[in-house]
């Protein structure tokens, strides 16, 4: 097995040390992550930092050029990459699983390379013109999680050098070859520089956080390693897009028809096994249709194929690394053993691999990990409530505030309910729906910022006023 290389101005460069990289599904290794040293990632902001003189320089229309042949050549390379990516992260091959994640990252690029910051005109009168003109920030720092690394990566990558910026991305080590495979190729039809990839341990994130040569961060993952990530940007006042945890709500309110939502509450809750940043956390359901929408949940979650990625059958796949899976299990057992009725699922698979059944656990509330904590993985706690208000309260009653959802059939009823949610997306009858034009982030400890669309490219940006 060939080992992976970095990419640092646009060549190969092998490191020295290599940490093995495993398939979830069987436990086997399927690749060799390079370990990047701190010279090396010296060597990358260097080479960033030289390409950005002339890559800020470029115009408008030629960086849009750029992003859509980066489109066109994963587009051309989609299968090699879905393969690669299911299997290091386990998501399957079909479903809302590896193919879907790399239209996905076409998608955004797509849109994305449409984009313009136009000068903005403030005044112009007898006095004066005043402008507000977007520059590029410098040398972008890309920390990526495990969950959904390509499609992240894009989100962090694309918006940056179509504003102007280098790149340097460091994918999580669980998954770092898929984003090693999309480097290569932007590589084919960019600058050398322009983006490059380091690989290698966390220290290797927070090597980063703290390098006098990077200008910003955009980090995407945990809201513990959020802190950490802004705690070391302080000394050289990086500007920071930090896209943190969520432990996301939705209400079911006493007018919802169980069997009409079953499909979209199990999907808002399960994509990729419940390991994406607006999963649906915790499901608050009225005590009416309590039973009602705990057997449709799990009537449709017994139609759903778990099992190895690479099987063209599978709808969803294993938790992709073991400290996750025993996460999982734990919330689990405590909410079993703090009186939790387990509907459906509840211990993990026999056999190679990390799985986890989809689990869905009834009659849980405050005050157990799997309410209170971001499980991040295939298991819902169901949560009966009385009055709205209090489901409301409890919804909020949390440090953060990512996205959250409602669900019933008098819409504006819902949209009020929707709108006291204290986070930063929030949808009717669905949950997690995200798209290359709306802004997406979260409030309270979710995240600092935004992502996507006119809102998310300006992230990459500086003001600078011009008075002329
Ligand atoms: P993580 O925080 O453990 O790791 C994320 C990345 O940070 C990895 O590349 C890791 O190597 C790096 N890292 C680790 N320690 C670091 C440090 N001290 N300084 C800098 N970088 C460091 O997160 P994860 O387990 O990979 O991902 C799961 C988490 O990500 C969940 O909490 C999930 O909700 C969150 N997430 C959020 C979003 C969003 O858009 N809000 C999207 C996806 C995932």
């Amino acid at each position: 097995m060939k080992p992976a290389a970095l990419v640092i101005n646009g060549e190969n460069v092998h490191t020295t040390d290599y940490q093995a990289v495993l398939n979830p599904s069987t436990g086997h290794i399927v690749g060799q992550m390079p370990v990047g040293s701190t010279a090396q990632l010296d060597d990358a902001v260097a080479a960033a930092a030289k390409a950005f003189r002339t890559w800020k320089c470029t115009s408008s229309a030629a960086r849009a050029d750029a992003c859509r042949r980066i489109a066109a050549i994963i587009e051309a390379n989609a299968e090699e990459l879905a393969h690669l990516l299911t299997l290091e992260q386990g998501k399957p091959l079909n479903g809302m699983g590896s193919r879907f994640e790399i239209v996905g990252a076409i998608a955004w690029t797509r849109y994305t390379a449409e984009l313009e910051l136009p000068v903005e005109v403030l005044e112009d009168n007898a006095d004066g013109k005043i402008e507000l003109h977007r520059r590029p920030i410098g040398v972008v720092g890309s920390i990526t999680p495990w969950n959904w690394p390509v499609m992240i990566a894009c989100w962090h990558i694309i918006p940056a050098i179509r504003a102007g910026n280098t790149v340097i991305v460091k994918p999580s080590p669980y998954t770092p070859l898929s984003t090693i495979r999309l480097v290569e190729l932007m590589n084919e039809v960019l600058p050398p520089g322009v983006v490059n990839v380091m690989t290698g341990a966390d220290a290797l994130g927070a090597a980063m956080s703290c390098h006098s040569g990077i200008a910003k961060v955009t980090f995407t993952g945990s809201t513990a390693t959020g802190r950490k990530v802004m705690a070391a940007a302080a000394p050289t006042l990086k500007r920071l897009t930090l896209e943190l945890g969520g432990n996301d709500a939705g209400i079911v309110l006493p007018d919802a028809n169980p069997d009409a939502i079953a499909e979209g509450l199990f999907w808002g809750a399960f994509i990729n096994s419940g390991q994406t940043c607006a999963a649906l956390k915790r499901l608050y359901v009225h005590e009416s249709l309590f039973n009602g929408v705990c057997q449709s949940l799990s009537a449709y979650a017994r139609t759903v194929i778990v099992g190895d990625g690479l099987s063209e059958q599978s709808m969803l796949g294993p938790v992709q690394n073991k400290p996750q899976l025993e996460i999982v299990a734990s919330y689990v057992d405590e909410a079993r053993a703090l009186g939790g009725r387990i509907l459906f699922g509840g211990h993990p698979a026999d056999g190679p691999g990390f799985f986890y059944p989809t689990t869905l656990v009834a009659d849980v509330g405050h005050g157990c990990k799997l309410v209170d904590n971001e499980q991040f993985g295939p298991a819902l706690p169901i949560v009966p409530y009385r009055h709205v208000a209090d489901a409301i309260a409890n919804a909020n009653d949390s440090s953060m505030g990512l996205g959250g959802s409602v669900w019933g059939t008098d819409r504006s009823l819902a949209l009020d309910v929707a709108t006291s949610l204290e986070c930063g997306s929030v949808w009717i009858n669905k949950h997690g729906a995200i798209q290359p034009s709306a802004p997406f982030g979260g409030v309270k400890q979710s995240g600092v910022g935004v992502e996507f669309g006119m809102e998310g490219l300006k992230e990459f940006t500086t003001v600078q006023t011009v008075f002329r």
